[in-house]
């Protein structure tokens, strides 16, 4: 399952990127065409009615909270997205690229001090060269990530 995302959802785009999901988000273009230039089977999400409308015959979620977890929880429930589904931690939050491990002496000098004295195991991002470790946000959105459902259960919100 794929995704992309309206301007206005980046957090939630960065929140399904940190599960795993592959999440194209909305920069530049008009409101609306971006959707044109993504792949079909991408699942669009968005707070606007008019690309609701538009693209009536695409998989899509209407995104109704302001928040980013409850949109994330929102997408869960309606897509029936349960544990099996992610990959925690898997891609680049900034790009979207998937990450991979780096050795530990390739990254000293690159991270702080006292995160490569306190961490054994890294991933980079081969296109930004942005390096991820298991720190304090890894451990918030672990906590996140714990609130979706073992067994998928596919609930629709009318
Ligand atoms: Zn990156």
């Amino acid at each position: 399952m794929r995704f992309a995302t309206d301007t206005t959802l980046g957090k939630l785009g960065r929140h399904l990127r940190a599960a795993g999901f592959d999440t194209l988000c909305q920069h530049q273009c008009r409101r609306g065409d971006f959707f044109d230039t993504v792949e079909a089977d991408r699942v669009i999400l968005t707070r606007t009615t008019a690309v609701k409308v538009r693209f009536k015959s695409r998989p899509l979620v209407f995104i109704r909270n302001n928040d980013p977890f409850q949109q994330m929880m929102q997408v869960v429930r309606e897509l029936g997205i349960g544990q099996s589904d992610l990959r925690p931690f898997s891609r680049c939050l900034e790009c979207n690229m998937v990450i991979s491990q780096v050795g530990r002496d390739a990254v000293r000098g690159r991270v702080p001090d006292y995160v490569w004295q306190r961490h054994q195991t890294f991933h980079a991002c081969g296109k930004c060269r942005r390096i991820y470790w298991a720190g304090s946000h890894h451990d918030r959105m672990c906590n996140r990530l714990a609130a979706i459902p073992r067994q998928k259960e596919k609930t629709h919100e009318r």
